[in-house]
């Protein structure tokens, strides 16, 4: 049982580590994905904060609708679109 999780866990990191790696920034091309952050374009269609997602029970098929919904963005342009809204900034950021 415990096993099952961290394997899941594992999983959804790999997939947005991949994800990050195929996709570099949309504004300026940064690929490190170490500062790469997942922006939602529609705040309100936000439902969690996909750096969350791994400690979540969520599933590969509800993280890749989440991702959908998300450019990705490094953590320069990232500040520059939300202006003084650093927490959010800090929140988006995934450690991977
Ligand atoms: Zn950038």
């Amino acid at each position: 049982m415990k096993a099952k999780k961290i394997n899941r866990r594992k999983k959804l990191r790999r997939y947005i580590a991949k994800y990050k790696e195929e996709h570099p920034c949309i504004y300026c091309g940064e690929a490190h994905i170490g500062l790469l952050t997942f922006h939602h374009r529609n705040p309100e269609e936000k439902r969690l904060l996909i750096s969350h997602v791994p400690r979540q029970e969520w599933s590969i098929n509800t993280l890749k609708k989440e991702i959908e919904k998300c450019d990705v963005l490094c953590v320069e342009c990232h500040r520059k679109v939300h202006g003084t809204e650093s927490k959010v900034l800090l929140e988006e950021k995934i450690n991977v």
